[in-house]
Order: C-alpha cells, then sequence, then structure tokens
C-alpha cells in the first residue's frame, strides 16, 4: 500500500484529532503535562514492519511491555527466510558469511548489544540477553556466539539458497556499491509506547549485502541506530549507516524532541545533518539513503529520509497502516 505525502498529512491530522492530541500542553521545558496519550502503540522501519507490529501489538494491546513487544515484534523478520535484509536468509558480507547487527534499550536504559554475530538468526534476543544476563552492553563476533550458545541459542546455517545465488553473481563484478532503496541493504527499528507509558526500542539487521567482512553499521550501535529516553521519545534508523552513526542519528532525533521538537520535525532536522555533512564532503546524496522513525512520549509519530521511498509502519487503536516517509531530496 503506497501513501502519498498529501494522504500522510491527513491520517496524521485524523489520527491526531481522534485522540485528542490538540488538548495536549507542553511546559516551560517541553514536558507534557497533558494525560491525553495515543496509548499503546507500535512502529518500525519499511513494509516488513506490517507484520513485525502485528506481533507487537499482540502484546501491547493485552497491556504487555514495550521491551517485549519489540522484540516479539523484530522477531518475525529475523526468523522469515524470505525477509534478505535481516536475520535468517540475510545477505552475506562480501566472503559468503551472514553477520547480523542487533540492539534493544528499555525504558530505564538498559541496553543490550551484539555485532557481527553469526549463525544464530535472533539477534535481538541475544541482544536482550547481554542486556539482562552479562555485566556489559555490546558483545562482538566469537564472544557473541559462544555466548549465546551458552544461554541455550541454537546454531543455525543462516545462507540461504537465494541470498548464496546473489552472492555468487556479486562475485563476477565483486563491487561495493549498495543502492539506495534497491532492497540491498534494509534494517528493521522499532519503537513502541505500552499501556503503562513506557517506551522501549529494537534494532537488528544483516547490514549492508556484501560489506567487507567485520563492517560495523549504525544499526547496533545505540545513539546512531536506536535510541530511547523514557521522558521524551524514541527514535530508530535505517539506510547507510556510516552516514547515521556520523550524525549519532538516533541520539540526535531525541536530543530534537526534547528541545520541542515535533517527531517528524526532529527526524526532519536529523536528515538536514546528513545532507549537510555529504555536502561538505563532496558527495552525491543521490547514492544513499538514510531514514529516521521516531515516537515521543505522547505516542506521537513522524518520520524523513533523505530521498524517497522509505516507509514504516504504524499500529495503534485507531491505525493500522504503512506510510510513505516525507523526503528531502526532490527529483
Ligand atoms: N543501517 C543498516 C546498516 O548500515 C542498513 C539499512 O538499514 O539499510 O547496516
Amino acid at each position: 500500500m503506497k501513501t502519498n505525502r498529501k494522504e500522510f498529512i491527513k491520517t496524521s491530522l485524523l489520527a491526531g484529532t481522534a485522540i485528542g492530541f490538540n488538548a495536549c500542553k507542553f511546559d516551560s521545558k517541553t514536558r507534557p503535562t497533558s494525560i491525553v496519550t495515543n496509548k499503546p502503540i507500535v512502529i518500525s522501519t519499511w513494509r516488513f514492519g506490517l507484520q513485525a507490529n502485528a506481533a507487537a501489538w499482540e502484546i501491547l494491546k493485552n497491556g504487555g511491555k514495550a521491551i517485549d513487544a519489540v522484540e516479539a515484534g523484530v522477531k518475525v523478520p529475523e526468523a522469515d527466510a524470505n525477509e534478505r535484509s535481516v536475520g535468517l536468509g540475510g545477505r552475506p558480507d562480501r566472503d559468503g558469511i551472514v553477520s547480523l547487527d542487533a540492539c534493544i534499550m528499555d525504558e530505564l536504559g538498559n541496553i543490550g548489544s551484539v555485532v557481527c554475530l553469526e549463525n544464530i538468526k535472533h539477534a535481538i534476543s541475544v541482544a536482550r540477553a547481554i542486556m539482562e544476563k552479562t555485566p556489559h552492553v555490546m558483545l562482538a563476533g566469537q564472544g557473541a556466539y559462544q555466548f549465546a550458545l551458552s544461554q541455550g541459542f541454537q546454531k543455525e546455517n543462516l545462507l540461504l539458497p537465494e541470498s548464496e545465488k546473489e552472492w555468487k553473481e556479486w562475485l563476477v563484478h565483486n563491487q561495493y556499491k549498495p543502492i539506495a532503496n534497491i532492497e540491498n541493504h534494509d534494517t528493521i527499528g522499532m519503537l513502541a509506547l505500552d499501556e503503562s507509558g513506557n517506551l522501549s526500542g529494537a534494532c537488528t539487521t544483516s547490514g549492508m549485502a556484501f560489506k567487507m567482512r567485520g563492517r560495523v553499521g549504525d544499526s547496533p550501535i545505540i545513539g546512531a541506530g536506536l535510541y530511547v529516553d523514557n521522558e521524551i521519545g524514541a527514535a530508530t534508523a535505517t539506510g547507510h549507516g556510516e552516514e547515521v552513526i556520523r550524525i549519532a542519528g538516533s541520539s540526535l532525533v531525541v536530543e530534537l524532541m526534547r528541545q520541542g521538537l515535533k517527531p517528524e520535525e526532529a527526524c526532519k532536522e536529523a536528515v538536514m545533518r546528513v545532507v549537510k555533512l555529504m555536502e561538505r564532503r563532496n558527495k552525491n546524496l543521490k547514492d544513499i539513503q538514510v531514514g529516521f522513525i521516531a515516537l515521543n512520549k505522547l505516542g506521537e509519530h513522524g518520520a524523513y529520509c533523505v530521498q524517497s521511498g522509505f516507509n514504516f509502519a504504524i499500529q495503534s487503536k485507531e491505525q493500522k497502516e504503512l506510510i510513505d516517509a516525507p523526503f528531502y531530496l526532490k527529483v
């Protein structure tokens, strides 16, 4: 389902009116003083977010916790062999090895992250186990794999025939050239606000297809691919991770909301930082995509991206849909 910008505004306004956003007031510190909140709600990146949200919603609608909802939600594309940018069936690196990156953050500021994880499909659950069962916040490669096995995760071959075929075709030219929006990347980033008013987020990916072995993008990096501040809001990113890391993207979006910006405005401002640094470095903006989604403490949401093609999924009591994100590059 495609939605244009006009429809997006209309839908947002309707949703806003339906739940009484107009009644919301902010004090001098931009903290909400009204109790009218759009909750529970879950939002996530790309089309696969629709199914992922549905799994998260099963938890949220029954009064479950946001942290459980985001984990359950992103596990859907992680387990789906047909989704080739996340988990099982993900595209490999240039050496033919599928390696996963993920992170998770709860309402208390607990964090867990895993990078370059091989042979375990639910990277997000490994990240959560790191958060809950170790004194650390991030584990990498072999150490992360050994930890996962010790926690009962099963070894599995993540490289499936379709991705292997693509990789072999890619080897003929052997060029690392990610294409914006053309399915050789994509990450599921998910943000949820639960019935108790708590926020959490999760982010998981197989990263850029045919990346260098050992390459880590933004997705497992707290502050870049994901950030949650339970007083303010949460944000997550997708697209060319190198550009997101450069501006500490998700943390920036949350800080902009702290200063009073609405979610879409905050996402737009962060995208403008990406644009500025691309221009400063004489890089061609058309070669990249970066998209942010954000959710604030009132359950208001928004997104913004560099160029057309990025969409995000929403599920709440009033809404269940996929929305095209507004974008900067008009060509
Ligand atoms: N951000 C991911 C990465 O750089 C890829 C994506 O979301 O498209 O690994």
